[in-house]
């Protein structure tokens, strides 16, 4: 009933619960989250710190890889809107009928099962069947794909919406590749268009992000004691 907390992000509209450890391990991931640590706690014991007037937002590092302490923070939680955003692993039938009022934006790195194994060292299957599974179960989901150039671009996000229209009418959100190391560089305005209109050949929603930004308004960090 435990998980691994690094701390949370508490900003005007949100709090974000940045759960440590991951079991992927993406060449580009520059969250500092996905190392095992963070303070070992009950979900009781860390919903108590949750101001209840915010969304809550579960990230991390990969929240689902203690299921039970993630269920029993759920379940504590009162708020109307509940993100959870996962990189879909460990989304199983049991797990989404466990989670149905919540709101899941689940990560797809490549359709490629080379590639995805490459980036990320696993296999993308549970990942495209999560997707399928939150479709046919009703969830209110979207899938992020970060574009990162040479290495996940406009083709590959193409066989991304061409799959997720295969599935359903699904919302694709694409991510701009923040740089790590010299692994790809940040992709150019004109690069993510490009992506956005492949994607829209097949799918009636498709946006973009702009650059998260780190800090939004009021935030400031609680590390729980
Ligand atoms: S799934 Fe997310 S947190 Fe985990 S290694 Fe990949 S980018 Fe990092």
């Amino acid at each position: 009933m435990t998980i691994d907390v690094s701390y949370l992000a508490i900003s005007d509209k949100r709090c974000t619960v940045q759960f440590a450890g991951c079991n992927f391990r993406c060449r580009g991931c520059f969250s500092k989250e996905r190392q095992k640590g963070g303070k070992t706690m009950r979900g009781k014991e860390l919903a108590a710190y949750i101001p209840p007037d915010k969304e809550v937002m579960l990230a991390g590092g990969e929240p689902t890889i203690n299921r039970e302490g993630l269920l029993e923070l759920i379940d504590e939680l009162e708020q109307d809107r509940v993100i959870l955003s996962t990189n879909g692993y460990l989304l199983d039938a049991e797990l989404i009928d466990q989670i149905k009022n919540v709101t899941v934006h689940i990560d797809l790195k490549a359709l490629n099962p080379e590639l995805h194994r490459w980036y990320t060292g696993m296999d993308n299957r549970n990942v495209l069947e999560a997707i399928r599974l939150l479709y046919e179960k009703g969830l209110d989901f979207e899938v992020s794909t970060v574009y990162i150039p040479g290495i996940v671009d406009a083709p590959e996000i193409e066989a991304i919406a061409r799959f997720l229209a295969s599935v359903g009418d699904i919302a694709l959100k694409i991510m701009r590749y923040v740089p790590v190391g010299d692994l790809s560089r940040r992709p150019l305005d004109s690069e993510i268009e490009e992506a956005m209109k492949r994607g829209a050949k097949y799918l009636d929603n498709v946006s973009s992000s702009i650059e998260n930004r780190s800090h939004p308004s009021g935030e400031r960090i609680i590390i729980v004691p």
